[in-house]
């Protein structure tokens, strides 16, 4: 591909170019969950974002070395344990296996590494000590503090103040309100290992530093994650490995995703009762659903949430599904052009409109990553097909004409995993997890239906409309197709 590839850099504030390090590979690190509790819609999207990034690149060509960690020390996850009388490493454990699983429910990749802090003790404690020698650390009861004011950059990645920093409180021997914890004297009740400083365990910030310096080296192409991780954890985690490497640069660009914003206002919290988990989601959803869901504003993008969003979003994918079904059943062979030419304009749209797509495809993902870009074009081509498909003749001569379309689709299957699920497979689906969620059995409808072909055949057509209306109440669509009748979910 010629084009560059562009992205946005938190750092400048612009969108730049994106020229990795050494040529043809891309390393990128992602602050991961801290594991306490499930995984919810919140944290997904940006585990879906970067899951789709990480395909985009590949897809483009670059070998990507993904990295990212899980926070398995922590005081939440402490909290947590100790509430619960459990070991907080295997508290975090099992949170880290249930990650998993809704990882792989969700369709993620599995990056190539995902370190924990508890396995990371050694790299972190070199990386505290090399701080402490280079003079930008100190030791004080125990504890080691980063001294913010030993490096002039900070607060370029978030534009915060040192000054107004350092009038916080400062306690447990910080000398300024600005510093922070690289290590954490032990204090009762929580896990700690050995250090030269005394037993204890690592800040917060330290553990992705150390993470990404022992995978990725130095310098790391993209470092992404949420938003809300701007300031103080990138922040700090710039400080911290720029000092500790002799001023060589951390991160070549910050890639930042935006966060959900609930419909009502609030911010989605357990204390507030409106967290949804990816599982409860995947219960009722297929989970292409939650990718569209996530995918349909641009990654920067604050991306409302309410309980409409998944319906909506399931709407909206199938009626990428379902373009996708019609043009896959269209039959016929010969020359494409000659084809849309004796077929008429909406044959030659859809044909010329597939033929343009892949293109399309690429100038919207490679500025900027735009997927809501990309999205509007798939859903123009879907349109385009439809139109060409209820013409009279499509059936038995279109499926030259569409063949463009359908490679579009897998285009973007490949580029981003979206529609990556084969048709028949979602619709199905679709139909196991919506009957659930509105109470309806397939037995109901298939008594049904048979209600209404006796109907039929006895030619009681008030009889036969009347359980097709009773149907329809109940959400499903029954549709009468030369193969027999089929039914569907009503999605919107
Ligand atoms: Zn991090």
């Amino acid at each position: 591909m010629a084009a560059p590839f562009r992205l946005y850099n938190t750092l400048s504030r612009t969108v730049e170019d994106f020229v990795p390090l050494q040529p043809g590979r891309v390393g990128l690190y992602v602050c991961g969950m801290t594991v306490y509790d499930r995984c919810h819609v919140g944290h997904a999207r940006a585990m879906v974002i970067f899951d789709t990034f990480v395909r985009y690149l590949r897809h483009r060509g670059w070998a990507v070395e993904f990295v990212r960690n899980f926070t398995d020390v922590d005081d939440k996850i402490i909290n947590r344990a100790n509430e619960l009388g459990e070991d907080p490493i295997a508290l975090s454990k099992r949170y880290i296996d249930a990650f998993h699983e809704d990882a792989d429910a969700m369709g993620l990749l599995r990056p190539d590494h995902e370190p924990k802090v508890s396995e990371s003790i050694e790299d972190i404690l070199a990386l505290t000590q090399e701080l402490i020698d280079r003079g930008h650390a100190y030791v004080a009861d125990g504890s080691v503090w980063f001294a913010v004011e030993t490096f002039g950059d900070y607060g370029r990645l978030s534009g915060q103040k040192v000054d107004e920093l350092r009038s916080a409180d400062a306690a447990d021997g910080k000398r300024s309100g600005a510093d922070f914890a690289l290590w954490k004297a032990v204090k009762p009740g929580e896990p700690a290992w050995p250090s030269p400083w005394g037993p204890g365990r690592p800040g917060w910030h330290i553990e992705c530093s150390a993470m990404a310096q022992s995978r990725l080296g130095s310098t790391v192409d993209i470092h992404g994650g949420g938003l809300d991780l701007v300031f103080p954890h990138h922040e700090n985690e710039i400080a911290q490995s720029e000092c500790g490497h002799g001023g060589e640069k951390y991160v070549r660009y910050w890639m930042h995703n935006g966060l959900l914003t609930m419909s009502s206002g609030q911010k989605m919290g357990k204390s507030l009762g409106n967290v949804i988990n990816v599982e409860v989601a995947l219960a009722n959803f297929p989970a292409q659903t939650l990718r569209l869901y996530y995918l349909q504003n641009h990654y920067r993008s604050p991306l409302p949430w309410g309980e409409e969003a998944l319906p909506e979003a399931l709407a909206m994918l199938s009626r990428l599904y379902e373009a996708k079904e019609v043009a896959e059943a269209l039959g016929g062979e010969g020359d494409a052009d000659q084809i849309a030419r004796e077929m008429g304009p909406d044959a030659e749209a859809v044909l010329k409109l597939g033929r343009e797509l892949p293109e399309r495809l690429h100038a919207a993902l490679d500025e900027d990553f735009n997927t809501s870009k990309a999205l509007g074009d798939l859903f123009e081509l879907a349109r385009a097909i439809n139109r060409f498909a209820n013409l009279k003749k499509a059936k038995k001569r279109g499926g030259p004409v569409v063949a463009p379309a359908l490679a579009a689709f897998d285009l973007i299957a490949d580029a981003t995993g979206l529609l990556a699920q084969p048709t028949r497979e979602f619709l199905e689906e679709v139909k196991t997890k919506r009957l659930a969620a509105l109470g309806v059995t397939r037995e109901e409808i298939e008594a049904k239906l048979a209600e209404r072909e006796a109907a039929r055949v006895a030619k009681d057509w008030a009889a036969a409309d009347a359980v097709r209306k009773e149907l329809e109440e109940r959400q499903i669509v029954v549709m009468d197709k030369p193969e027999g009748v089929e039914w569907r979910v009503k999605l919107t």
